[in-house]
């Protein structure tokens, strides 16, 4: 049923079968309550081995200051994928003219102006500067889920403009952040071929704006600082990431005064799970219909 790799078919049935629901918006579709339930049987699973490794949970909202995206140096390297909040700040009269303007059909938004937050471009971001200063002997593990946006309109359902990512985020001494990335290299796709998913690592590049970015990229492939692990969702030759795995090296920790025990500069490591790419990975996997999934499959989902 869920053989053949087709991006139209692959969207229709899953309308059909209420996991998605249309709006209008590219890559902002709604979510039915059977792929709610996907998703939260999956990000229960990781729950459970945050929780076992002894990981702290944070929650942030899905804004973060603007100025921790300038200086996280976005700005500098995808540009083309920040959203950015602007609001209404004017007066009476500029707030009659904002109302005529939109009734009028004519074009309304360069009357907002920038405010203090932008849309959170990854749920690591906010942990950095919170944990600035000296981290404890063994470092620290933090785990955060959150809406992410990333402005890569798409009618693939496997590109959103907004989702959800589950990150786990390892500072500390440079040889355990470096040991932390390599197990979790291992235990992902244990993890996710535990599942029923034929997943597969390899090194990666981000996206990098420009010119310019094409030597960034290179660069980040040769010093292996990126993996993926990718599993076939909407074509079989080109398999789509559902885990990445960032090694920052001393990149965030020396921005934000993040030191060892020692007082020399940490490293850091993350890890995302695209929440919702895991969920379209196992419906492609096993099927519209997660009452009909495998046994071993369901019992680790909802155990
Ligand atoms: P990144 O920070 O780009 O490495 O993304 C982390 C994870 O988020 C990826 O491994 C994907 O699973 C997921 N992801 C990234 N971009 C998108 C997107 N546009 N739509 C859905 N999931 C995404
Ligand atoms: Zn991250």
């Amino acid at each position: 049923m869920t053989a053949a790799y087709d991006i139209e078919n692959f969207h229709t049935a899953l309308v059909e079968h209420g996991l998605i629901v249309p709006t209008g918006v590219q890559g902002a579709y709604g979510r039915g309550a059977a792929f709610e339930d996907i998703v939260r049987g999956f990000n229960g699973i990781i729950d459970r081995i945050a929780q076992a490794d002894g990981a702290q949970e944070v929650m942030f909202p899905p804004i973060v200051a603007r100025a921790l995206v300038e200086k996280m140096g976005y700005m500098d390297s995808f540009p083309q994928l920040a959203g950015s909040v602007h609001s209404f700040t004017g007066d009476d009269a500029q707030a009659r003219e904002l109302s005529e303007r939109v009734h009028a059909g004519d074009r309304w938004e360069d009357m907002l102006s920038p405010t203090r937050v932008m849309l959170a471009p990854a749920a690591c971001y906010p942990v950095y500067p919170a944990f600035s200063g000296l981290l404890p002997g063994d470092g620290r593990l933090i785990t955060v889920m959150n809406w992410v946006f990333r402005h890569e309109p798409s009618d693939e359902p496997t590109r959103l403009q907004s989702f959800r990512m589950r990150e786990l985020v390892r500072m500390g001494k440079p040889e355990d952040v470096l040991a932390w990335r390599d197990d979790w290299l291992c235990r992902g796709l244990e993890l996710l071929r535990g599942l029923g998913l034929h997943a597969q690592s390899d090194v990666a590049a981000d996206p990098f704006f420009g010119r310019a970015g094409k030597m960034l990229a290179a660069n980040q492939v040769e010093q292996r600082l990126k993996f993926e692990i990718l599993v076939p969702v909407i074509s079989l030759e080109k398999p789509t990431a559902v885990c990445s795995f960032n090694w920052h090296q001393d990149h965030f920790s020396a921005k934000f005064g993040i030191r060892d025990a020692d007082g020399a500069t940490a490293h850091t490591a993350c890890l995302g799970f695209g929440l919702e790419r895991v969920a379209l990975a196992l419906v492609k996997a096993h099927g519209f219909d997660s009452q009909a999934w495998p046994q071993e499959v369901r019992t680790q989902l909802w155990p």
